[in-house]
């Protein structure tokens, strides 16, 4: 019997003592994903900072070898990351292929949004949307399948740690659905509002709290808008009267102040990745803030 609890408490010790898997991922949101199932058992990092052009990253060096250190590379994958299948290439690492331990594109298990429209091919690298829309991390009930597939991954690389990373998801689902009713609930008076994004960044994040996108500034993902079309877009908002237009922090800042002073919108600035802002610490709160602030555009855009 002793020798029996012994053998146990040195199971324990062994687990426990085990370096934590190192996990890259290619945004800070997956990052807070993997870091809330994988808790002390992981050490995560994201390749691209918070507030980027998803279009525009370069790889330093620095990235490379931290893609070649990782056990685990968690990707939102489609077309969002062109930058990344550069990285890989010049890698040369044969482990970060589909279906490979060590490879998770958490996009598998989504419902893409936008899949029909019909894109130009991403040419030149550019993140065009081709596959589908690929902001899926913006509805929060999309945390529960990239949570899952997550799960899943870790546990295969650390079978003994899947009831820890089990536990870990579950308490985060518990907190998420809590917090999802908050939100709703704060939503409620921006129901059926219409809204013009620049970039189209929040279809998931509109069909989960309401909003309806009539138009965007960008036509085709990550390409700025031609002089006429700004024009056509002012004239339909001033038209429809809209009165939200969504920007990002890194949007052409004289761009978004240029038509929201001639369509007479108030320009809001929501933040579209985990530590886009202080305020924005992990996944949760990158909600909490997000609706905090079209809470209060709400009340000043009337
Ligand atoms: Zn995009």
């Amino acid at each position: 019997m002793l020798c029996a609890l012994l053998f146990l408490l040195l199971w324990i010790a062994a687990a426990w003592s085990a370096e934590p898997l190192y996990v890259v991922t290619t945004s800070t949101d997956l990052r807070s994903l993997v870091q809330v199932v994988g808790g002390e058992r992981v050490q995560v990092e994201s390749l691209a900072p918070p507030l980027h052009d998803p279009h525009a990253l370069e790889v330093k060096t620095s990235q490379l070898s931290k893609i070649k250190r990782a056990s685990l590379l968690v990707r939102v994958g489609l077309d969002h990351e062109p930058w990344l299948g550069r990285a890989l290439r010049t890698l040369g690492d044969r482990r970060f292929v589909k279906d490979s331990p060590n490879y998770l594109d958490t996009s598998k298990g989504i419902q893409l949004l936008q899949a029909e429209t019909p894109r130009i091919k991403a040419d030149k690298g550019a993140h065009v949307h081709s596959f589908g829309n690929t902001h899926y991390w913006l509805d929060p009930e999309n945390s529960k399948p990239i949570t899952a597939v997550i799960l899943e991954a870790v546990a295969r690389l650390a079978p003994e740690e899947r009831r820890y990373f089990e536990a870990n998801r579950k308490r985060f689902l518990d907190q998420l659905d809590e917090r999802l009713k908050l939100w709703l609930r704060a939503m409620v008076r921006l129901k059926g509002a219409r809204v013009v994004t620049v970039h189209e960044t929040w279809p998931y994040f509109a069909q989960r709290f309401g909003l309806v996108i009539v138009g965007v500034v960008e036509p085709t993902p990550g390409i700025p808008p031609s002089p006429s079309y700004l024009v056509s877009i002012i004239q339909q908002m001033r038209a429809s009267g809209i009165r939200l237009l969504i920007a990002e922090p890194y949007s052409n800042a004289s761009v978004v102040r240029q038509i929201a002073a001639q369509s007479g919108a108030t320009a809001i600035t929501l933040i579209p990745s985990v530590a886009g802002d202080p305020a924005a610490s992990d996944y949760l709160s990158l909600f909490d803030l997000n609706i905090k602030r079209l809470s209060s555009a709400a009340g000043t855009a009337r």
